[in-house]
């Protein structure tokens, strides 16, 4: 996702919402860190070095025609214990796309997520922007489990206040779905939010872990 102006997705939407899934509550001081965006030279190699320095495990919410170009990093990825899931092939609008076509772009990025690794046991999805028609969210659901987040990192903001996005990402909580983007443009903020966010929550005695929703 990227293009939020909310830091915290209000109530009410997760009320109407069934189906979707903005967290996973528990009380053993687990984080689920999500990237979205990816995978690119300039911010990947550098997202797993870092999780790798802090023993930590994220979901990767790849774009089918950004992995198609960089299967080596799609392999170092899953060979490192992430997850990977799926954000269509073309990063795609759900509310400006015909459902048929929509539905055709996420099995099309599939697909090339199936050839390149191994499937994994559940499949995750995550819309672009957050959006979803209802036709399109009855059919994904059946087949994937559809993750938002409950926090948003800030870092594709332009000008980031950054003790302001630390500030609001400190107030993360166990059971909490982080969001960041491996992406070249979020790559400036990300370099920086992304081994704070680590190294404060390490020190607390958190863990981070991939979204295994079994
Ligand atoms: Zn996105």
């Amino acid at each position: 996702m990227r293009g939020h102006f909310f830091n915290k997705p209000p109530n009410w939407l997760k009320f109407i919402t069934p189906g979707l899934t903005w967290l996973l509550p528990n009380d053993d001081k687990i984080i689920y860190l999500t990237f979205d965006d990816g995978p690119v030279e300039k911010a990947t190699p550098y997202v797993l070095d870092v999780l790798n320095d802090f023993k930590a495990k994220a979901s990767f919410f790849v774009v089918g025609e950004m992995a198609e170009k960089n299967t080596a990093l799609l392999q170092r990825m899953a060979a490192s214990g992430h997850l990977i899931g799926n954000h269509t092939y073309k990063h795609l609008n759900g509310w400006k796309t015909p459902a048929q076509i929509y539905l055709k772009d996420v099995l099309k990025c599939q697909q090339f997520i199936d050839a390149i690794v191994p499937a994994s046991s559940i499949k995750l999805f995550r819309p672009p922007y957050g959006r979803l028609t209802k036709t399109q969210m009855g059919i994904l659901k059946k087949e994937y489990k559809i993750i938002l987040c409950e926090k948003i990192s800030g870092d594709f903001q332009p000008n980031l206040d950054f003790p302001r996005a630390l500030r609001l990402l400190y107030e993360t909580q166990t059971g909490d779905i982080v969001l960041f983007h491996d992406s070249i443009k979020c790559y400036q903020n990300l370099e920086i939010l992304l081994p704070k966010f680590l190294a404060f929550f390490s020190e607390r005695g958190y863990t981070f872990e991939t979204l295994n929703m079994d």
